[in-house]
């Protein structure tokens, strides 16, 4: 596989956790990317790198769509899917 190729079978996730409010919205929509701390009852984004004051997930862009999902229905649009 090429470095084009890897490049375009790779999506990024955003999460900006500080704002989160914890409605569990992006769980129900995406749980193989997402599940509820029992810890502060925010939604944490499973293997996620800490990169300043955001989240940091790179997924299969197959993976994009439900993602994107999630993004739209969070209520405090803390969730972005760049591609
Ligand atoms: S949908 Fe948004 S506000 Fe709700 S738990 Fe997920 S990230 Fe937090």
């Amino acid at each position: 596989m090429t470095k084009f190729m890897r490049w375009w079978l790779v999506a990024k996730v955003l999460y900006f956790r500080e704002k989160c409010i914890g409605c569990g919205v992006c769980v129900g929509t995406a749980p193989e990317q997402w599940e509820m701390s029992f810890t502060d009852g925010k939604s944490v984004l499973k293997n996620a790198e800490l990169r300043k004051d955001v989240f940091v997930l790179v997924i299969p862009s197959f993976a994009s769509a439900v993602n994107k999902q999630a993004a739209e229905a969070c209520p405090v649009k803390i969730i972005q899917v760049l591609e």
